[in-house]
């Protein structure tokens, strides 16, 4: 017989602004699915970013996390073995081969001049200026490396389907700033994790499309599209999105009204799955 998988699932904030109460509800929520289904924790603190991250942002996760009293079974247990065994910005050079070895394997990457404002300008998210065949050579400060995702491509996730080509076209692996692209990274470490199981918010299900093809294309055993979790956002007063970039300009305050309202949120997205 075959020893059942470990199920695995994973906490993945990131530290480029304080945690506000949407990222605390995702938080809950991966924690009820783990103890329903049985699945170990992974804390992965995504740095990529290493402009916006912040130490006070790392202290934050980590103080947000016991405040919650969420516990995690793999990854840092302090903001030291954070920073000095975890962190993003220690495997940039293996980020830097394991993409070598997908452009090795053929797939279609090229690197490419267009900024994303002449993108926007064509309203396209297709390379405008036909890089690929380009022999004109850039700098590689000016050039991101671009995959070339289907046309047509269609994948099936949390009740849709998500056309790859027309969504994503062709993707930054490699950023101009030499910096990994936050898709790239995140299917690196949920292969390296042997993540099974996601919970995030809704406003990635397209993303969860691309990371589902990628890891295929890439040889890497992802999540099976089956076993994602998209969750409602938590919204401010007026509807809009809680995110990092409107903001939460101080920590929240850790007290245990606000506790209590949290609590009362993840339990009513549980129960609207
Ligand atoms: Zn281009």
């Amino acid at each position: 017989m075959q020893p059942a998988m470990t199920r695995r699932t994973r906490l993945a904030p990131t530290p480029s602004g304080y945690l506000h109460p949407g990222n605390c509800v995702n938080f809950l929520l991966v924690q009820e699915r783990a103890q329903r289904i049985g699945a170990q924790i992974v804390l992965r603190i995504d740095d990529l970013d290493f402009v916006r991250s912040r130490p006070e942002y790392v202290e934050d996760i980590f103080r947000t996390l016991e405040w919650l009293g969420i516990t995690w079974d793999i990854g840092p247990q302090s903001v030291h073995e954070f920073h000095t065994r975890y962190s993003m910005a220690l495997r940039h050079e293996y980020y830097r081969e394991r993409f070598a070895q997908m452009s090795r394997m053929g797939l279609p990457i090229f690197a490419c001049c267009c900024s994303r404002a002449e993108l926007q300008a064509h309203d396209s998210v297709r390379c405008v200026r036909g890089c690929a065949q380009s022999t004109a050579r850039a700098g590689a400060d000016e050039r991101a490396m671009r995959l070339q995702t289907p046309q047509g491509g269609l994948v099936s996730v949390g009740g849709q389907t998500i056309d790859l080509g027309r969504v994503h076209g062709d993707v930054i692996m490699w950023r101009r700033d030499d910096l990994p692209s936050y898709h790239l990274a995140n299917v690196i470490e949920d292969h390296d994790l042997g993540i099974t199981d996601i919970v995030r918010g809704i406003d990635l299900l397209e993303s969860s499309a691309l990371h589902i093809w990628l890891a295929q294309a890439a040889g890497l055993s992802g999540v099976r599209a089956d076993s994602y979790v998209h969750h409602e956002l938590v919204t401010g007063v007026s509807g809009e999105k809680l995110s990092k970039s409107q903001g939460q300009a101080s920590p929240l305050e850790h007290s245990s009204a606000n506790r209590r309202w949290i609590h009362q949120l993840a339990r009513g997205l549980a129960q609207n799955p």
